[in-house]
């Protein structure tokens, strides 16, 4: 157990965005409003319900409209949408979205790859977005992927990733979640970077980390940046999800191995682990596969 551990995480859930987004097989409208619905009654506070991209680039949520407008609001749930630019943001808006998450990388060649644009330039265009979004009292979520290497250019500079963090948080984001887009790190990096960002006098308190479970570090991993204050993670039931655009990217952190691990701590979550694991199995039914999460198929083995 670390030194540090804390009394309480918040946990952002993100499968029914980045995880049906890299998924074969698009769900219908209906079956993700069930999703939403089962991951609230399960406990979940924070939800990305979608994405605003273009449907030609992410064909698996082009209905993003129609779900958010479906979507009845829940006391104490917030649910974000994903936009990549101004159009995005307009189309969100008119679906009465209340939280929006920009995404930037902290490395050139996957800005590239993914924005279409070099990281700087990227970066400066999400300004006028995130100025619109707060002055229609929206909150903003800001992803900066890539943040412990990028699989063309190596190890991404520490340093670099606390200035465009706080970059982001200087344009008005309201929290900045840290992504580990290919699951390299090790607690080693993770706290390497806790320590940039303190030096480049990043608020910790706005800061989450997206962890990606690729070379089973991603726990550890968690518990590094909890040593370190770090109290919001994001995960995703079932372990689905990766980068369309990223393809050897593995899942993200599942979110019953990071509620499993939580409680045997002490941790609270405010997830109730049995209903987040029969979502799990729910949804591996609809997306016609064995989902990946370690708890989820641990729990279905028969005990004799
Ligand atoms: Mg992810």
């Amino acid at each position: 157990m670390p030194l540090t551990s804390p009394e309480r995480i918040s946990i952002v859930e993100v499968a029914p965005r980045d995880g049906l987004q890299a998924e074969d097989r698009t769900l219908s409208t209906d079956v993700k409003l069930e999703l939403l619905d089962r991951l609230a009654e399960s406990g979940h506070t924070a939800i990305e319900a979608t994405s605003f991209v273009s449907a030609k680039a992410v064909p698996q949520l082009a209905d993003a409209e129609r779900l958010m407008k479906l979507l009845k609001p829940r006391a104490g749930v917030r649910y974000t949408a994903l936009v990549p630019n101004q159009t995005g943001l307009e189309r969100a808006l008119a679906c009465g979205v209340r939280e929006i998450a920009v995404f930037a990388s902290a490395s050139e060649s996957y800005s590239r790859k993914n924005l279409n644009q070099s990281r700087d330039a990227a970066i400066a265009g999400y300004e006028p977005v995130i100025a619109r979004a707060k002055a229609a009292g929206v909150r903003v979520r800001g992803y900066l992927s890539m943040v412990v290497a990028d699989p063309w250019d190596g190890p991404t500079p520490a340093p670099l990733v606390a200035d465009l963090s706080r970059r982001l948080l200087d344009f008005g984001c309201d929290e900045i979640s840290l992504g580990d887009t290919i699951g390299v790190g090790t607690p080693g990096e993770v706290t390497a970077l806790l320590g940039a960002l303190r030096r480049g006098d990043v608020p910790i308190a706005k800061v989450a980390f997206h962890f990606h479970d690729t070379y089973g570090q991603a726990l550890a991993n968690v518990l590094a940046a909890m040593a370190e204050g770090i109290l919001t993670f994001d995960a995703s039931v079932g372990g689905i999800g990766g980068s369309p655009f990223a393809k050897m990217a593995g899942g993200n952190l599942a979110t019953e191995d990071l509620v499993w691990m939580c409680r045997g701590i002490g941790i609270e979550t405010g997830v109730d682990l049995d209903k987040l694991v029969a979502t799990s199995r729910w949804l591996g039914e609809r997306l016609g596969r064995e989902l990946p999460a370690h708890v989820s198929r641990a729990m279905s083995i028969p005990r004799s």
